[in-house]
């Protein structure tokens, strides 16, 4: 009944204050939207007087924001990478398809959303961000009747919701039966620590279970679900929550996201290799570490004497690096040791002779069937694909599966992504594929139910050591591409913080969600332990 009596109570709200002054409301309550995550302390100075050196292990997205900014700021910075090129799951790398054809691939396509602040911050430190262009439209496809679109949505928490229920995601009347009424409030309700501590034990299905969502629904909420990587009965609830609260009901960015026209080596990777040389940085690929030990003169890697580390290789990498260093304390390798990697994802890549359809947006969500979670249309999307095509002919589209099936080899993965592709886009009845590159990896972070406690933060109490990347718990909501980026700023600031330096500035969406704290109708003690 409470959810009920909430939800009529913001009716009649509206209906008196007016929409213009509940968004006001709406934004204050949620503290603007943005909030400082740190103190920059101004009178301190700003580069290191001593030189220092740092190890920065794994050059993806939180290595290479960690790595940029201790640099600027004076440290003698070493990045190594076990792969060939730079980026990790950003990155790409030169493919011969014919003897007189070379094409790049990477890892697949991203989506960079307005709300990435602090992403956005450190690509405009560079300029990178003048190739973007906007997708237009967040799209979801669905193989048995008409999608679900996000782009007439309104930006504001709330009002979004509402504007979700127009475009016939879900029915006023789905939202005030029983069981859901009483417990979709805890999508307002996110409170960073808090909602782990409450929700982490239950999984994306067990909600769902509960909860008796409705299938239309489920579509949205597996939307934001597809994030982590998971099945939905291994999708930590709390996960979902924080999903939510970051990229919906949190901030008022909105979910049309912009995506780079140009091969992340051109868009990114080059002018960043440039940007830590510029500041005497050196860059090592195909170098995989190995051993990391601690003495009493600093840390060792493969060997190599260094000051200061920053762990930021995937999880993979971090639970054998950490997991089995010397001189460390017993309970933080044990806990590095743990960590695990969640499902396999797919990313195939075909140059096929037939083409989609116009009226898609070049990169959309299907309503997966068994495989297949998102197509992208390079050779629309991205100018060096473009080029290629307009030279050879065909077209180029990418699929994606989010969550492998566990057990399912890799030729009927293949296969099944080729197979469903069809069902979303019936024009490509009959196509050939006349090249591919087809990627089956196990390095994402688990998201999974009851691992929060036990995530590494970015502080592992060892003066000198940090870790950074998309699976390291911060103290404020941040995920993927955003989560790697800041906390590669976050173990940064640590290190400037131990020199004495001042901090780079950090922001984050609010920590708590617009109905956190406000008392709980009774059934919702079904959602406890
Ligand atoms: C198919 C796909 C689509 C995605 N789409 C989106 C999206 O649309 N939007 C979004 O925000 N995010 C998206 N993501 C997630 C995003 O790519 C990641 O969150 C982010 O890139 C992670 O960056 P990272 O630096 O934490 O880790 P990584 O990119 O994994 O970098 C870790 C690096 O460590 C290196 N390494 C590992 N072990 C060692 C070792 N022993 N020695 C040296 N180096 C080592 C690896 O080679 C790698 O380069 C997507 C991911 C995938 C796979």
């Amino acid at each position: 009944m409470w959810c009920f009596a909430s939800t009529v109570g913001f009716l009649v709200l509206t209906w008196f204050l007016g929409p213009l002054a509940l968004r006001a409301l709406i934004k204050r309550r949620l503290g603007g939207y943005w909030r400082d995550a740190n103190v920059v302390d101004s009178t301190k100075p700003e580069r290191l007087a001593a030189p220092k050196r740092v190890a920065v292990l794994g050059g993806g997205v939180a290595g290479l924001t960690a790595a940029v900014t201790l640099a600027r700021r004076g440290f003698e910075v070493t990045l190594l990478d076990k792969n060939a090129y730079l980026g990790g799951k950003l990155g790409s790398w030169p493919v011969q398809l014919t003897p007189t054809r070379r094409v790049w691939v990477s890892h697949g396509f991203h989506a960079f959303f307005p709300h990435y602040v602090n992403l956005n911050r450190f690509l405009d430190s560079l300029g990178l961000r003048r190739s973007f262009k906007s997708i237009g439209e967040y799209a979801i496809l669905s193989a048995k009747g008409p999608g679900v679109s996000f782009r007439e949505l309104d930006r504001t928490p709330v009002f979004n919701l509402f504007a979700l229920m127009r475009a016939g995601v879900f029915k006023l009347g789905d939202a005030l039966k029983a069981p859901g009424r009483d417990l979709y409030g805890v999508f307002l309700e996110y409170e960073h620590d808090k909602t782990f501590a409450d929700f982490d034990h239950l999984s994306f299905a067990d909600f769902n279970r509960l909860a008796q969502v409705p299938p239309r629904l489920k579509v949205a909420f597996n939307t934001f679900a597809r994030a982590f990587f998971a099945d939905e009965d291994k999708l930590s609830f709390a996960e979902l929550l924080k999903s939510f609260h970051f990229y919906y009901l949190g901030q008022d960015g909105g979910l049309v996201y912009g995506y780079p026209t140009r091969d992340y080596e051109p868009a990114f990777l080059e002018p960043i290799r440039q940007e830590l040389s510029k500041h005497g940085a050196t860059v090592r690929l195909g170098q995989a570490v190995k051993a990391l030990g601690k003495d009493g003169q600093g840390f060792s890697v493969d060997g190599e004497r260094f000051d200061s580390v920053v762990v930021a290789t995937d999880v993979v990498g971090a639970a054998a690096i950490v997991g089995a260093a010397q001189g460390l304390p017993e309970p933080l390798t044990t806990r590095f040791g743990a960590l695990r990697p969640g499902q396999r994802y797919g990313v195939l890549r075909v140059w096929i002779d037939k083409d989609v359809r116009k009226d898609v947006p070049v990169f959309v969500i299907t309503d997966r069937e068994r495989v297949l979670d998102a197509v992208s249309l390079y050779h629309r999307l991205e100018e060096d694909s473009a080029e290629d095509v307009k030279a050879h002919g065909g077209y180029v589209i990418e699929l994606h599966c989010y969550a492998v099936p566990e057990g399912m080899e890799r030729d009927e993965l293949r296969q099944a992504l080729l197979d469903e592709v069809v069902q979303f886009f019936p024009e490509l009845q009959g196509f050939t594929v006349q090249h591919e590159v087809f990627q089956l990896n196990r390095d994402f972070t688990a998201f999974h139910r009851g691992l929060y406690a036990d995530r590494p933060t970015v502080e592992t109490g060892v003066p000198g050591l940090v870790c950074a990347g998309d699976w390291v718990k911060l103290p404020f909501p941040a995920m993927l591409l955003e989560a790697a980026c800041v906390s590669g700023v976050w173990a940064a600031n640590q290190l400037l913080r131990e020199a004495g330096l001042r901090e780079e500035p950090v922001r984050s969406v609010p920590l708590r969600g617009l109905m956190a704290g406000m008392p709980q109708p009774p059934a919702r003690k079904v959602l406890g332990r």
